[in-house]
């Protein structure tokens, strides 16, 4: 069987990825309400009774909203860094012990080996993800201000990635955020540019890569069809070609995506 992965929405208004095997279900992050959340599952002929965990990224409202929720409703155990257990408890309410994971780096559900590893964002101790199963490896990078070795080295050779297009920079620079906020979304601590995500995926995809989908876009400082363009044209710069060759998509604030097989 293969992977399935859906992105059940993208965005500051909330992030949840999905992602199922032969015999494991897992979410990274749970960023809506927890209703949302199931009725995203169902929508795409999925059962959220059989989700076995919740992966968080870090504890910030947009990834973790509905995460108590749902592990109270449907008994689900949630793994997260230390760091993020402690910024986060007070906002997801009270979880049984035995449902509250501490995640020292990796860890295996099912078939799937998951590993987390550092980004730069202003959390406690914010982390992507990746996660392997057979021979297949998934990438998943949202949330960060700036792309370091330890971020390419550890995403290089996924079958899919899920990276981070959150804002064009001229966009944020005229745009109507207040000063401050202009300062983090750009500063080493925010979030990825297009320009960013471009430049980061002509690094690391490799022959063989699948599929490719921008997440995290803004509202305010992007539009889908601008990341879309500033991502493909960096990749064919780089001689990386685009639909045909790397499937290239994007992820959505307000819905689910695709769901996606590799
Ligand atoms: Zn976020
Ligand atoms: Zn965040």
């Amino acid at each position: 069987m293969k992977l399935k992965f859906c992105s059940l929405s993208s965005g500051s208004s909330g992030n949840c990825q999905y992602i199922k095997t032969e015999n494991a279900t897992i979410l990274v992050d749970a960023g809506m309400s927890g209703k949302k959340i199931q009725e995203e599952i169902s929508n795409i002929g999925e059962d959220p009774k059989n989700i076995d965990a919740i992966f968080i990224t870090h504890e910030h409202s947009d990834h973790i909203l509905g995460a108590g929720v749902l592990s109270r409703r449907l008994n689900i155990p949630i793994y997260a860094n230390e760091e993020t257990w402690e910024a986060m408890t007070q906002y997801i309410g009270k979880i049984k012990p035995e449902n509250i994971k501490v995640l020292y780096d990796s860890t295996q559900i099912g078939d799937l080996f998951i590993q987390s590893f550092d980004i730069s964002h202003d959390a406690a101790h914010p982390v992507g993800y990746n996660i392997f199963y057979a021979n297949k490896k998934l990438s998943l990078v949202t949330d960060t201000g700036c792309v370091n070795e330890t971020i390419i080295n550890s995403i290089l050779d996924s079958d899919l990635l899920l990276i981070e297009s959150n804002h064009d920079e001229d966009m944020v620079i005229i745009g109507p955020y207040p000063w401050h906020l202009k300062k983090r979304v750009l500063g080493e601590f925010g979030h990825m540019s297009n320009d960013m995500a471009g430049n980061l995926l002509s690094k690391v995809i490799k022959k063989g890569t699948e599929i490719v989908l921008l997440g995290h876009l803004s509202k305010e400082n992007n539009f889908p069809q601008l990341a879309y363009k500033t991502v493909e044209s960096i990749l064919k710069e780089n001689s990386i070609e685009v639909n045909p060759g790397v499937c290239l998509d994007l992820t959505y604030r307000d819905r689910a995506s695709k769901v996606y097989e590799v």
